[in-house]
Parts: structure tokens; sequence; C-alpha cells
């Protein structure tokens, strides 16, 4: 068995708990990933900015803080931004100045709606910001979606979630309190392809679903956890099934249209190899739906790349292949009833999302994607590491919590 440490451990092991708690955080704070360190990163290589700063299209326009400017915010989101009709850029939040500078030029960001993180909370005097994007390593997730509702502001948060369940029901928590919004950018579920998969499933298209197969991997290169924070275990968590392996965790769910009953699962973290001094290399699961159907998923950074989801009925087996990335995506079913899919743009799938999140908070409509189902994934998550951890089956409540 791998040898595994709790979150915690690693922490107090590494005296990284004393060094830096972040305003909010506290010795009895539920947000204990506050320990982690924040750290401005240089501009990332190969984004392109744009060469107009882009305009505010409509009058009720949700004016959106960015915090983290990182590959995913500068390469897919902010562009996209521009594709939203009902949002715009109205903040950014960094930790290296020179690129604060130079993004906000871009992108025409008011010199004085540039913030750092440790001014961020003087965003609650700032109207022009109604909501924030939390697009930071995973261990910040929960500290500024807390403190972005202190402020009075939405909140959009990348996956994971957060760190631990925890963190998540203190998310939620906040969240409430606040009277305010928030939304896990689960973009599948704005993707034409997955959209129309969910639809065929429960359509039957491919009769009683009996088997689901799912494979997000890829080979990381050389690194280690001080070179990239999602192969540090105190910034991300596991490490692959938080990262990559959460969108089959995903699938598996929308496409069978049920909660597990119970979970098994093997974790490997190979010895002497620095990408894995504190993460998993591989995580391997096995989930067993009510109906009777199983789920087989499959996550690593050590194996050549794969994202698949594939769902075998009595009838026929529905395979995506690429299933979950920006673009790209192929989907098809064999069997009895044959046949090809193309039901549109992936690359909608940002703006898609970013609309929905925009309408919720102007038209006061629900989340499709909010913190429960976040903390629902955390929770499984959290049973997929106990699982591995104890060599054993664990049983699932309806709501994704542990029993027994
Ligand atoms: P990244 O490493 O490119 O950027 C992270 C940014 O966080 C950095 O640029 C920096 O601005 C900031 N940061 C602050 N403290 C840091 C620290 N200690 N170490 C590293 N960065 C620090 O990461 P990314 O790929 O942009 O991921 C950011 C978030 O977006 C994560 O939650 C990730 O899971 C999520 N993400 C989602 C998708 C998706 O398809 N939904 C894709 C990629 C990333």
């Amino acid at each position: 068995m791998p040898h595994t440490i709790s979150r915690r451990s690693f922490i107090e092991a590494t005296g990284a708990l004393a060094a830096t708690l972040t305003t909010t955080a506290s010795a009895t704070s539920p947000v204990q990933s506050t320990a982690a360190q924040l750290k401005g990163q240089p501009l990332p290589g190969g984004v392109r900015l744009p060469a107009t700063p882009p305009r505010r299209k409509r009058d009720d326009s949700v004016g959106i803080a960015i915090i983290g400017l990182g590959g995913y915010a500068l390469n897919q989101i902010m562009p996209r931004i521009d594709h939203a009709e009902r949002m715009h850029i109205a903040a950014l939040v960094s930790g290296n100045p020179a690129k604060l500078a130079q993004v906000g030029d871009a992108y025409g960001v008011p010199t004085d709606a540039r913030y750092s993180y440790a001014d961020f909370d003087r965003i609650v005097a700032d109207d022009r910001i109604q909501a924030v994007y939390v697009i930071l390593p995973t261990a910040f997730h929960a500290d500024f979606t807390i403190r972005a509702f202190a402020a009075g502001k939405h909140v959009l948060c990348e996956k994971p979630m957060a760190l631990s369940s925890t963190e998540c029901e203190a998310m939620i928590a906040a969240g409430r309190r606040a009277n305010r919004k928030l939304m896990i950018a689960y973009r599948c579920h704005f993707e034409p392809y997955n959209v129309e998969a969910m639809r065929l499933m429960r359509e039957k298209a491919v009769g009683t679903i009996r088997l689901i197969r799912t494979d997000q991997s890829y080979r990381a290169g050389p690194t280690t956890p001080a070179q990239n924070w999602r192969f540090n275990r105190a910034l991300a968590g596991g490490g692959p099934l938080e990262d990559y392996g959460i969108y089959g965790l995903q699938s598996a769910l929308y496409l069978s249209g049920e909660m597990p009953e119970s979970i098994s699962a093997a974790t490997f973290q190979p010895k002497g190899d620095p990408r894995f001094a504190e993460i998993f290399a591989h995580v391997a699961t096995q989930l067993t739906f009510p109906s009777g159907a199983v789920a087989q998923l499959a996550t690593s950074y050590d194996a050549a790349g794969a994202n698949l989801a594939q769902v075998r009925g009595t009838d026929g087996t529905l395979i995506i292949d690429p299933a979950t990335g920006y673009a790209g995506h192929r989907m098809r079913i064999e069997g009895r009833d044959a046949r090809d899919f193309t039901p549109g743009d992936p690359t909608t799938q940002f703006a898609a999302q970013l609309n929905h999140f925009a309408n919720a908070i102007r038209d006061d409509t629900p989340i499709l994607t909010g913190g429960e189902m976040g903390l629902r994934d955390i929770r499984l998550i959290e049973a997929i590491y106990a699982s591995a951890r104890e060599g054993r089956t664990v049983k699932l409540a309806p709501d994704g919590r542990m029993r027994g």
C-alpha cells in the first residue's frame, strides 16, 4: 500500500500552518487551506492579450473581478468573457504587480480596480464589482470565496471546490449568510456534447445502463511540489483525481443520473519519483449505483493521454472521446442503433457558463452547478481516499457522506 498522509499532518510536518494565516483564518477556522502560501506568478508563456480592450455590452452586465491571473484565467476565461453578453471584467486581483499592470492595460481595467491579494477585502467598497471568479490553486478557493461573500459579492469558483468537505460547508454557509450566489465552474454542464449525452441517457438511448468507464489521464513531465502547485499536497490535495479525474467522476453521476451507494478505490504513489513525493500518481475507483450499474473511473498523471467517457447499456454503448476538453469532442453510439453526434460547438461552453451565472444574479434564477454539487463531489473524493487508505468498500448516504 502507498504511504498516505493527511493534509493536516502534512501541513504540520512542514511547519506551514504557523507560517501564513491570512486575515480570515484562525486556529479554529474550518478553512485550514489558508496555511498554504499565495505567491504571485509571472505571465504564463503563450498568452495572447487583446489588442484592444473589450467593451461592456449591456447596461445590466455583471461586473466580475478575476482572482488569479494564471493559465486558465488568461488563456480560456478572460478572452471568453467578451463572448458572454451579460458579463464584463470589472477588476483584477493578482500577486504580481507587473503582470497586473500588463493584463489590466490590455483588458482596459481602471488602475483603481486592480487589487493585490492583501488589499482584496477593499472590494467591499467597489460598486463596479458584483461578483468574483476564483481561479487560484485549490487551497485558496475557500478563503477567497468566504472573503468575497463577506464583501457582499457573488462567487463563481473553479473546480475542485476546495480541499475538504469542511471547507465546502463553510463556503456554502458564508454564501447563505451573505444571501449571495455560489456557482462551481463545472463547464461540462454547459457544453453541447455532454448536455446531449445527458439527454440521450435520460431517454435510454443505450437501454438500461450497466457499466460506465471514464479515464482522465496524462503523463506529467519532470517537476516537483515546489515547482508546480498541482503536485503540492497543501495546494492541490491528492493530485490527479481532484484536478482531472473529477471530470470522470462528474460524468459518471450526470450520465447515470444516480448517486453511488458504495465506493471501492485504490491509489498508487510511486517511491523515489519527485513528481509524486506528495501526491498520488494514479487513482482507480469503482462506484456501485442503486440500479446495479457500476462505474469504473481511472485517472493518472503518469499514463498516456486519455479523456474518455463510455456508457454501456443493454442495447448499445455511448462513447465520448475526447469527452471533457475545451474543444474537439467526438461522440457516437455503437450497437443496435449506431450513429454519430455533432450537437454543437464545444467552445461555447465558456460563455454559456458565464451567462448562466450572470443570469442567475440578475434574474435570481437557480444555479445548475451550485455549492452543494461541489460539496457532494468533495465528499465522494474523501470517500475514495478513505476506501483506498483503509482497503475497504465504503458505503454512502444519498448526499455522498460516508456511512459508518
Ligand atoms: P496556474 O498555475 O496557471 O495559475 C495559478 C495562478 O494562481 C498563478 O498565476 C498565480 O496568479 C496564482 N497563485 C497564487 N498563489 C500561488 C501559488 N502558491 N502557486 C501557484 N500559483 C499561485 O493554474 P491554472 O491552471 O490557471 O488553475 C487555476 C484554477 O483553475 C485551479 O482551481 C484549476 O483547477 C482551475 N482550472 C480549471 C480548468 C477548467 O477547465 N475548468 C482548467 C484549468 C484550471
